[in-house]
């Protein structure tokens, strides 16, 4: 028994976990080495206004454009308020943002309006975040980590969460039970078969929470980054968009610029407009098979390019490739996952002692599109948030019963069988190329509705084997790539416009009728398009009191349905 479970060691998780300490024994989870994590890979910064309020201002403007319609404007102005303060204490921990003297030097990066990036180590900056969170969590007397152990189903009772079962890389189980439990799993990038995503990011956080009732929103909303390295057979290595902060241009594959006729901000534009105007661009005149779209920084004047993004030039490196002599060759790959778990601005979501933060939670801050480095502040901003609220909340529950009490929301044993393995990882291989042919970045509804076919007969696959899967790791991943998939497939077809990140080419306008509307997804597999003000109806602050939340939560009712 702990007194707080937090699932995810990421920039929510660890973040999280230094409020929670104040309050009781935190256990923190992670599926492999504690720095494995989307956090880790951030390359290129950490968006921040701390230049006052005219500062503050005008990032939530930026923050609200890039999300097209779908940011909810009191999550968002939260997440630019308290964001300085957040980071004022990132540096007070030991974190190194790279400076010129005493002055932190700022980048700027797709749809802002002026360089506000706080970046480390040139493009390192989610390892170096990392690196001083995990260095003064191991500090804490009151956290405890349990690494390489998967959470692979939720403890109930009586409609509440009360703790997880982890279990270990050989599939030996443990329960451990706690008064409030914390997703921070991330996001879900593995889901496609292009992605700049780690291979912990298989989405498993949001089949948890279907599993306990929670419900998930805009789960049509997947960021797909423009500059993913494009080499065959070379992981999908993230180009940061910090290279066209600093002057780099898209061009064709005659090396000719393009952006010039798709936007005013060019290569700066947001991030959807960027990847699309790429796809377009491969098949211009018709072209059967996709040109190559390439990333030029070879006029780029003034900067040491090498000093300024080492970690990209390191990698370029081992593939004979040079920032200031070579055009490199780039592609789109899914990123960053917008929707999630619906919770209220405090991390609540709609299930007693289950809370979400970062990338797999829905807090609504980012509606349709993220805003380029938005997502390091809201794990940091929504992480403290909601370790407030769980220690707020599990005041007023009862200690949790002893295991004996306590079920699994999920059930299912695995024992070791190598030819049940392989065929589970043929089945997720397939899954994860029909995702991106169905549900990638150009979407509409006859692809979507082969998808939703293929998807059946995966499932019916993976149930039939994942009884004798080799570990419960891959059998919960492989779960959780399926109800992801579902969601975003199911969310995808019931959005008949174009929006955000969210592109139909059959429905290639913003209907203005679904604005400030978001898809909800249920685990009966039902999907609901419901006003913010469903949002409206759980947010609150942990100022107001919190008795009453648990009960407003759970009647959080809708305030219309448009189909
Ligand atoms: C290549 C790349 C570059 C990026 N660059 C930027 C950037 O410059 N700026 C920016 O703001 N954002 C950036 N992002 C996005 C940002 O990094 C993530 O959104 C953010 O770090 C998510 O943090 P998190 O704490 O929510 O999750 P993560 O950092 O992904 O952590 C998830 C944790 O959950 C654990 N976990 C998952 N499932 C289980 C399970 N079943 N049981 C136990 N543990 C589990 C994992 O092991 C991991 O510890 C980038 C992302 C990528 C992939």
């Amino acid at each position: 028994m702990v007194d707080f479970l937090v699932l995810g060691a990421g920039i929510a998780g660890l973040r999280a976990a230094m409020t929670l300490a104040e309050h009781g024994r935190v256990l923190v989870v992670t599926k492999e080495a504690r720095w494995e994590s989307n956090t880790h890979y951030a390359q290129g910064g950490i968006a921040v206004a701390m230049g006052g309020a005219s500062d503050v201002a005008s990032h939530l403007q930026d923050t609200l454009d890039a999300g097209d319609g779908l940011v909810d404007r009191a999550a968002a102005e939260i997440l630019v308020r308290e964001g300085p303060e957040r980071v004022d204490e990132l540096l007070k921990w030991g974190t190194h943002f790279d400076r010129n003297g005493e002055t932190l030097l700022r980048t700027r990066e797709g749809a802002h309006s002026v360089a506000r990036i706080l970046h480390a180590n040139g493009d390192a900056t989610g390892a170096e975040i990392g690196r001083a969170l995990a260095a003064v969590a191991q500090s804490e007397k009151n956290i405890e980590f349990a690494e390489w152990m998967t959470a692979c189903a939720l403890l109930m009772d009586d409609q509440r969460v009360v703790g997880a079962e982890l279990r270990d890389a050989e599939g030996r189980s443990q329960h451990v039970l706690s008064r409030a439990t914390l997703l921070a799993t991330g996001g879900a990038g593995q889901v496609f078969s292009e992605t700049t995503n780690p291979a912990v990011a298989t989405g498993d956080g949001l089949l948890l929470a279907l599993r306990a009732g929670a419900v998930l929103v805009d789960m049509e909303m997947y960021q797909f980054h423009p500059t993913a390295l494009s080499i065959p057979g070379v992981p999908r290595f993230l180009l940061s968009e910090a290279l066209r902060g600093e002057g780099a241009h898209l061009v064709n594959a005659a090396g000719k610029r393009f952006m010039e006729r798709v936007h005013p901000l060019m290569e700066l534009a947001p991030r959807d407009i960027v990847a699309r105007a790429m796809v377009k661009e491969s098949f211009a005149d018709g072209a059967k098979q996709p040109g190559k779209i390439f990333l030029d920084m070879r006029s780029v004047r003034g900067i040491q390019l090498t000093e300024r993004f080492p970690g990209i030039s390191r990698f370029l490196a081992e593939h004979r490739l040079r920032l200031d002599r070579d055009r490199i060759p780039v592609s789109p790959a899914a990123h960053y996952m917008m929707g999630g778990v619906k919770t209220d601005l405090c991390g609540r979501t709609n299930v007693a002692g289950l809370f979400a933060a970062g990338e797999v939670a829905a807090t609504g801050v980012h509606g349709a599109n993220r805003l380029a480095s938005n997502s390091l502040l809201e794990g940091l901003v929504f992480g403290a948030r909601a370790a407030k609220a769980m220690a707020i909340d599990s005041e007023q529950l009862p200690i949790p019963k002893t295991r004996e009490d306590a079920s699994s929301s999920q059930q299912w044993m695995a024992v070791s069988n190598v030819e049940a393995n392989e065929r589970l990882e043929a089945a997720i291989h397939a899954l994860r190329g029909m995702m991106w042919r169905c549900a990638g970045l150009l979407r509409d509804a006859e692809r979507m509705h082969e998808g939703r076919e293929a998807l059946k007969k995966i499932s019916e696959e993976v149930c039939s084997i994942q009884n004798s899967a080799s570990t419960s790791r891959v059998a919960t991943e492989a779960r959780a790539r399926i109800e992801v998939s579902r969601a975003l497939l199911e969310c995808a077809i019931a959005r008949c416009e174009s929006r955000g990140a969210h592109y139909r080419n059959d429905f290639p306008q913003k209907n203005s009728t679904l604005e400030r509307i978001h898809t909800h997804y249920r685990a009966d597999g039902t999907v609901k398009l419901e006003c913010f003000d469903a949002f409206a109806e759980v947010h609150r602050d942990e100022e107001n009191d919190s008795k009453s939340s648990i009960q407003r939560m759970t009647a959080g009712a809708a305030c219309g349905s448009v189909s």
